[in-house]
């Protein structure tokens, strides 16, 4: 059983029944709705798909709503433009029909750009430097040249925007989403903090509009993928539930050369703070046209598990590849062997997290018990999910059941290492709660007979907050 969740984007490729059925087969925990494509219809087709899937396979599918965010693109380019280095330019908010001008959908373009800064187009192949800024164009001189696609992306990594996280677009996909009844939400270039609170805010007003009843709160996702939000990235990560390190557009607003070490460090702080992160980009690119993957990316992906990741996810592989469940079964399969070595094993199970003091002893103790009486399973009550993230946190070797009485609590629990959730009804005592999960257990073949496990909760049962029991069991 592997402990490394997957994080699947849906797309064009895996619009079928069957595809989304193979894909949870295969192994995809999370999947990603990428609203910088797609219809609402599509969306809303493929959500009912996923939700459907997760039924037949008895996986608690986590569906995260990616918005696009103040990410700029290219208008529809006309012909075969190509830019040659040296060669002057313009670049404006134009309509149809100007073709002295290059098409960007960027109102305002002169009002936040200065001269000397770059402007990168098409995952940065393309880079021009400014010139010139007018009212509503800007001149720029190409530096390395290239053909321009229609509806490439532009990064300005050397501009100040003073522009909110969320556009007119994602206010409005956010609103669709809500209803649609999505877990988790990845907010796409955020800068600071604010703009996780500012979210926030939008959302629970959303929910309130949709749903009366309340259960877990909608999660969000801070992407990481720029210069501001990597210095601010502990700050963000506090009022965030969780990370994405968008290897992307981080590649082109950073050197790239930096991006395995900002790896490195952002998962080193969601651990530490017991919150989910996620890999991404590129982990199987070269698998959208072919069967195998490179080498390159097998060590990518059993690298981003010895670091200590909680997710990786498919981009394109899945939303417009070839070979969707394919992708899926190999990153599942590289994930299986770089974990049962032992490479990404962590063998010092002191909780980085400061929770109240009785929290992080009884979490440390879990394993430390674990370890010691060779436990098989180890099972925690969670009301709010806090408990499973926890645990999640120290990698013990065996799988960490938690029982959660919220759905959307299970299925967000579904991104966080090693964790099983599974629903049962709030319990009443311990007694209680061990006696029905033995059934869960032994449903899934997790322990048998005589298997010992080791069980995490708080007494009263049922009471939010706080965790003071952990005990060695026997499974009846
Ligand atoms: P995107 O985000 O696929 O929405 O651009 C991920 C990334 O930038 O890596
Ligand atoms: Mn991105």
């Amino acid at each position: 059983m592997k402990r490394t969740k997957i994080v699947v984007t849906i797309g064009p490729a895996c619009r079928s029944r069957k595809l989304i059925n193979q894909l949870v087969k295969s192994g995809m925990n999370c999947a990603r709705l990428n609203f910088s494509h797609g219809s609402y219809a599509e969306h809303r087709q493929m959500y009912q798909a996923i939700r459907a899937a997760g039924k037949k396979y008895n996986e608690p599918v986590l569906i995260m709503q990616d918005l696009q965010g103040p990410k700029f693109r290219l208008g529809e380019v006309v012909g075969a433009v190509v830019l040659r280095a040296g060669k002057k330019v313009v670049l404006g908010f134009v309509a149809a029909g100007d073709h002295e001008t290059i098409p960007i959908d960027f109102f305002g373009i002169g009002k936040c750009l200065r001269v000397g800064e770059r402007i990168l187009i098409d995952d940065g192949k393309i880079s021009l430097k400014i010139t010139k800024v007018l009212k509503d164009k800007i001149s720029a001189t190409v530096v390395e040249g290239g053909l321009l696609r229609p509806r490439a992306g532009v990064n300005l990594p050397d501009s100040r925007l003073d522009m909110s996280v969320l556009t007119a677009k994602d206010k409005r996909d956010l609103e669709f989403g809500i209803k649609l009844g999505v877990d988790i939400i990845a907010l796409s270039f955020v800068h600071c903090a604010a703009d996780i609170k500012q979210a926030r805010i939008l959302i629970s007003k959303f929910e309130k509009k949709y749903h009366k009843i309340r259960g877990g709160e909608i999660g969000i996702i801070a992407k990481i993928e720029n210069q501001s939000a990597v210095s601010k990235a502990e700050e963000i990560l506090a009022v965030a539930d969780g990370i994405m390190v968008a290897r992307g557009d981080m590649g082109v607003e950073l050197p790239a050369a930096q991006v395995p070490i900002i790896q490195k460090r952002l998962i080193d702080f969601c651990n530490a703070a017991a919150k989910p992160v996620i890999v991404a980009t590129q982990m199987l690119d070269s698998m959208q046209e072919h069967m195998h993957p490179t080498r390159a990316e097998v060590s990518d992906i059993a690298n981003a598990v010895i670091d200590h990741t909680d997710a990786v996810m498919l981009s394109n592989e899945t939303a417009v590849g070839k070979y969707p469940a394919l992708s899926v079964r190999t990153m599942a399969e590289i994930i299986k062997v770089t974990e049962d070595s032992g490479y990404d094993d962590l063998p010092d199970f002191t909780v980085r997290k400061k929770g109240t003091a009785v929290d992080s002893a009884i979490v440390e103790l879990s394993r430390l018990l674990a370890d010691r009486v060779e436990a098989k399973v180890i099972l925690a009550a969670s009301l709010t999910g806090e408990t499973g993230r926890m645990i999640s946190h120290l990698r013990p070797e065996m799988p960490i059941l938690v029982a959660t009485h919220d759905i959307r609590i299970q299925r967000q629990l579904n991104l966080s290492w090693g964790v099983r959730p599974f629903i049962l009804p709030v319990c009443k005592s311990i007694e209680e709660l061990v006696k029905k999960s033995m059934q869960y257990i032994k449903k899934e073949k997790l322990a048998v007979k005589g298997d010992k496990m080791i069980v995490v909760a708080g007494e009263p049962v049922g009471e939010a907050g706080h965790v003071n029991l952990v005990e060695v069991r026997e499974v009846i």
